[in-house]
């Protein structure tokens, strides 16, 4: 429950932010379409609770029986709770970020996790942190899924997820936030809507959405100006980005 507190202060506080001074005055979602994203999101959210379930039934036992056959209890409980968190984030991170990657490199990935439905928002704010397919929720909660089980983490996973959703409300938002600083390890908004472009060669960086670091070791790191997001020059209806893993759209410039 403290997490989805905290979302919900983290949204209301960017909500409010972006209302008051956006980035892109073009961008802001005025009602019908912030109660579709929000609707979206509450889908999204009870999906999520459905995905966990699963994962705790048939997951979570199997990688547990795996981690004691192995005798693999190596997680440094001991040490200071922020460090834990940090070193889960940047783990969690490497997977999601070639999770990611081949979403965008294959095409059987892409349609199958849905990817292309969270990338044809054509004004992107903090609440499309949530606007994804429901079958990607399979993906996204694997890496914590896995790290939090396998390592035998405990409590810290927890704050690792807290961190990358904090994380992937703000590089969503529609404000400018960027530091150059912060940008060397944490995603900035300016990187991920950069990803979010409808530039196939500008969407094919900037894979981690909370920490930057991996695109940089892996070379896949890019900044600079993003004209305009989404898949194609139009936005699909909601009942097409429901459909996008059947059926792509005929614009679409950024699919694999
Ligand atoms: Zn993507």
């Amino acid at each position: 429950m403290a997490w989805v507190w905290i979302v919900i202060a983290v949204q209301f506080v960017l909500g409010c932010l972006e209302a008051w001074r956006p980035a892109r005055l073009e961008w802001r979602q005025l009602a019908p379409e912030k109660w579709r994203n929000v609707g979206i999101a509450v889908v999204i959210y009870f999906g999520t609770g459905v995905v966990a379930l699963l994962y705790d039934t048939h997951f979570t036992p199997l990688l547990t029986s795996l981690r004691t056959e192995l005798g693999a209890n190596l997680w440094p409980q001991r040490w200071p709770l922020i460090t834990q968190v940090l070193l889960l984030f940047v783990l969690v991170e490497l997977i999601w970020y070639w999770l990611h990657r081949l979403e965008h490199r294959f095409s059987a990935i892409w349609r199958v996790s849905g990817h292309g439905a969270h990338h044809s928002f054509k004004h992107l704010g903090a609440i499309n942190f949530a606007t994804n397919h429901p079958l990607e929720l399979v993906w996204i909660a694997f890496p914590s899924a896995l790290v939090g089980v396998l390592l035998g983490a405990g409590p810290a996973i927890g704050g690792a997820v807290v961190l990358a959703t904090v994380q992937a409300s703000i590089v969503h938002s529609n404000l400018q936030l960027n530091s150059r600083v912060i940008g060397w390890f944490f995603t900035t908004n300016q990187y991920h809507i950069r990803h979010h472009s409808q530039v196939l060669a500008e969407s094919n960086t900037n894979y981690g959405c909370s920490t930057i670091v991996w695109d940089r070791v892996f070379g896949t790191f890019a900044s600079g100006p993003t004209l305009e997001t989404g898949t194609g020059p139009t936005e699909p209806s909601t009942w097409q980005k429901l459909w996008m893993p059947v059926r792509e759209p005929v614009d679409t410039s950024i699919a694999p």
